[in-house]
C-alpha cells in the first residue's frame, strides 16, 4: 500500500470543505451497499490531514474510497503552482484512467482532512472491473470522464516551445493521440513559459522541453517520452504469441480483443498511439450503440481497456519495419531493433492521409497544416480563419467540429457537388453552419505566409480564375494510402498498395495453401489482413471491428488440426 505522511501543508481550501460536483458521471458515489461489498476486497484506514495517499507520478497506486473526511486530487502539490482539480467526500472513489494504463499519476491524492479510505490494490480492482459489469462500467466510465477533464483543464505534462517549432508540434501530437493530459507553453506568448525555463535552469535553444512529473526532458523523441509516461515498451514484449497485431485502429483492436477472450496470447503494436485514425475522430456517430455518437479517443480507451482486461498486451510506439517467414513462424522486426515472432499475425495498419501537391508543403506541414480536427489542432486556430480540403466525411465532420471554434471556414471541394463523396446527414449540417463557407470545383494551388500560413491560392477547375483566401491553418482530409510498406513483397498486394486477401490472393498463393485460403487471409497462411489496409475494404469503423473479429474466427481455423 502506497502510505506516505507528508509534512507539506495541505492546499487552502475554503472554510467549508466544498465537493467537486458529479460532472456527467465523473464523480460518481457508490452506495453503502456498493462500498460494504467492497471492504472485503481492501483494507480500511485513517487518513490524516495533509496525508499523500499517492503522488504525482507514482505507478500501482492503490484504488481509494473516501469512507470519511474529504480527499482531494491536487496538483503541483507543494509547488507554487498547486491547484485543486476535485474534492471527494464518502462514497466517491480516486484516480483516473493512468490507474489501470501503468502511466503514472498526473495529480497527487491529498486528504484534505482527518478521515478514513478503503485501499484496494489495483490488481484486486481490475479483477473486480472484469468480474462485475456494473460496478466495471462505472469505474470505467468515470475514469475516460476523468481523463478528459485533465486534457480540458492542461493538467499533466509541461511542453515549454514555440507555435514555431516543429518538434514541439511533434511532441504535442503525439501526446494528443496518444490521449496524455499536457499544458503547452508557447514560448512566442505564453509569460509563464520563460519562468519554467528559468525554474529549471535552460535556454530557448533547449526547447522542446517537457516536463514529466518533475522531470525535465530536453526534446524527447516519442520513445522516450513514452517510456517517460510509462506507455508500454516493445522490449517488455519480447516473448513470442500466439498472434500478433500490428496496428491499433478500430480493426487492430477488435483483432485483439476478440484474440484476448479467447485466451490467445496476444501483442498489440502501434507505431503511433491506440484508436488509428478513428481517434483522431471528434465524433463518429454511425457506429452500432451510440446514437449520440462518441469520439474516436473514447471508443480507442474503452477497447484498450477490454483488450487488456483479457490480457493483450500492448506495444507504443512500436513501428513495424519488415515481416518475414521463419521456420513456421512470422517474424516482425519493429523500428527500434527489436523482433517478435507469432504463427499468426493480422496485419491492420490501415493508411495514412494523402499529402496536397502544392509548393512548399513541407515547410508547413511543420506549423500549420493537419491532418486530424481534434480538440489539440481546434487549440492552434481558436478564433482564426481556417481552410478545409475535401469533400468526403472527414472534411465535412472537421468543418462541423472546427465552426464551434475558428471564425470563417472554407470548405474548399474538388468535386461538383458535395454529395459525390460526403453523407446527406453530414451535408445537411455543414451546409447550415453560417461560418461555413463551401467552394466548390477549387483545389488549393499555394500557400503564403513568412512563420506561420497566411493565406491559400484556391483556383477554379473549370474557369482557372484564382483566389486568395486568409487562412491561419490548412486542415487536409484528401484520402488515404495504405501503410503497407513494412510488408516487402511477404505478401501479394493490389496495384494500389493494398492487401490482397481470400479469392483476390489466391493467384499469389503457393499452390499447396490455395485450397485453404480464408477469407481476410492473404497468400500466406496465417497471416490475415483487416480494416482500411485490406483491398476492396469498405473504410468504416464498424467495418473494420467487424473484420478484426472474423479474424481472429479464421485463425482459429487455419490452426485447428486437420
Ligand atoms: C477524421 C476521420 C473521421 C472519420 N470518421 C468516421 C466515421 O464517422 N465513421 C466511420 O465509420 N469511419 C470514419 N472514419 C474512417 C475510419 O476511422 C477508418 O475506416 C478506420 O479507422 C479504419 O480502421 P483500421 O484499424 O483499419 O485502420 P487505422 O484506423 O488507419 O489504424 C491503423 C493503425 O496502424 C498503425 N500503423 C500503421 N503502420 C504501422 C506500422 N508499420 N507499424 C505499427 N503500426 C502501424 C497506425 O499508427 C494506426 O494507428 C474517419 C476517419 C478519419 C481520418
Amino acid at each position: 500500500m502506497s502510505t506516505k505522511p507528508t509534512s507539506k501543508p495541505s492546499p487552502a481550501v475554503p472554510g467549508d470543505i466544498a465537493e467537486t460536483p458529479d460532472l456527467q458521471g465523473a464523480y460518481p458515489r457508490l452506495s453503502d451497499a456498493e462500498i460494504a461489498a467492497l471492504t472485503s476486497q481492501g483494507d480500511r484506514r485513517g487518513t490524516q490531514q495533509g496525508e499523500i495517499l499517492f503522488a504525482e507520478g507514482e505507478r500501482d497506486c492503490d484504488f481509494y474510497v473516501v469512507l470519511a473526511g474529504h480527499m482531494a486530487s491536487v496538483e503541483g502539490h507543494g509547488t507554487h503552482e498547486e491547484r485543486i482539480i476535485s474534492v471527494h467526500a464518502r462514497g466517491r472513489f480516486l484516480g483516473e484512467l493512468s490507474l489501470l494504463t501503468g502511466e503514472g499519476s498526473f495529480y497527487t491524492g491529498l486528504a484534505l482532512d482527518a478521515g478514513e479510505v478503503l485501499a484496494v490494490s489495483v490488481a484486486r480492482l481490475r479483477e473486480l472491473i472484469a468480474r462485475d459489469p456494473a460496478f466495471g462500467d462505472l469505474v470505467l466510465r468515470a475514469y475516460l470522464l476523468r481523463r478528459s477533464i485533465l486534457i480540458g483543464l492542461g493538467v499533466g505534462l509541461r511542453v515549454v516551445g514555440s507555435r514555431y517549432s516543429p518538434d514541439t508540434r511533434r511532441v504535442r501530437d503525439f501526446a494528443a493521440r496518444n490521449r496524455i493530459p499536457v499544458r503547452w507553453l508557447d514560448l512566442e506568448s505564453d509569460p509563464a513559459a520563460e519562468a519554467m525555463l528559468a525554474q529549471f535552469g535552460v535556454t530557448p535553444d533547449d526547447t522542446p522541453i517537457v516536463i514529466v512529473y518533475g522531470r525535465l526532458l530536453r526534446n524527447p523523441g516519442n520513445a522516450e517520452l513514452a517510456a517517460a509516461i510509462g506507455l508500454p515498451a516493445p522490449s517488455a514484449q519480447q516473448a513470442g504469441a500466439d498472434m500478433l497485431v500490428v496496428g491499433a485502429g478500430p480493426a487492430g483492436l477488435s483483432a485483439a480483443v476478440y484474440a484476448a477472450s479467447e485466451g490467445m496470447q496476444v501483442i498489440v503494436l502501434d507505431g503511433v498511439a491506440t484508436g488509428g485514425q478513428a481517434g483522431t475522430s471528434s465524433r463518429i456517430e454511425n457506429y452500432l450503440g451510440f446514437p449520440a455518437g462518441i469520439s474516436g479517443a473514447e471508443l480507442a480507451d474503452r477497447a484498450v481497456l477490454q483488450a487488456e482486461k483479457f490480457g493483450a498486451r500492448f506495444a507504443v510506439p512500436a513501428e513495424a519495419t519488415a515481416i518475414a517467414q521463419d521456420s513456421g513462424y512470422y517474424r516482425v522486426q519493429l523500428a527500434d531493433g527489436t523482433s517478435l515472432t507469432s504463427t499468426s499475425v493480422v496485419i491492420a495498419t490501415g493508411a495514412r492521409y494523402r499529402r496536397l501537391d502544392v509548393p512548399r508543403l513541407d515547410y508547413f506541414e511543420k506549423v500549420s497544416v493537419y491532418y486530424a480536427a481534434s480538440q489539440a489542432e481546434a487549440l492552434m486556430c481558436h478564433s482564426d480563419p481556417v481552410a478545409i480540403v475535401g469533400g468526403g466525411n472527414s472534411a465535412g465532420q472537421a468543418a462541423i467540429f472546427l465552426s464551434a471554434h475558428a471564425t470563417r471556414i472554407t470548405l474548399i471541394v474538388r468535386e461538383h457537388d458535395l454529395s459525390e463523396n460526403m453523407s446527406r446527414y453530414l451535408i445537411d449540417q455543414v451546409t447550415r453552419l453560417p461560418n461555413v463557407q463551401v467552394m466548390l470545383d477549387s483545389e488549393v494551388r499555394e500557400l503564403h505566409g513568412d512563420q506561420v500560413l497566411e493565406a491559400v491560392t484556391v483556383a477554379d477547375s473549370s474557369s482557372g480564375a484564382r483566389r486568395v483566401l486568409p487562412a491561419r491553418a490548412l486542415f487536409v482530409f484528401i484520402g488515404a494510402v495504405p501503410c503497407t510498406d513494412w510488408l516487402g513483397g511477404l505478401v501479394d498486394l493490389d496495384d494500389r498498395g493494398f492487401v490482397r486477401t481470400g479469392a483476390g490472393a489466391l493467384a499469389a498463393a503457393d499452390g499447396a495453401d490455395r485450397t485453404l485460403l480464408l477469407p481476410l487471409e492473404t497468400n500466406r497462411p496465417g497471416v490475415f489482413a483487416v480494416g482500411d489496409v485490406r483491398s476492396g475494404s469498405a473504410k468504416r469503423v464498424a467495418t473494420a471491428v467487424g473484420e478484426g473479429a472474423m479474424a481472429i474466427r479464421l485463425a482459429f481455423e487455419r490452426t485447428r488440426p486437420t
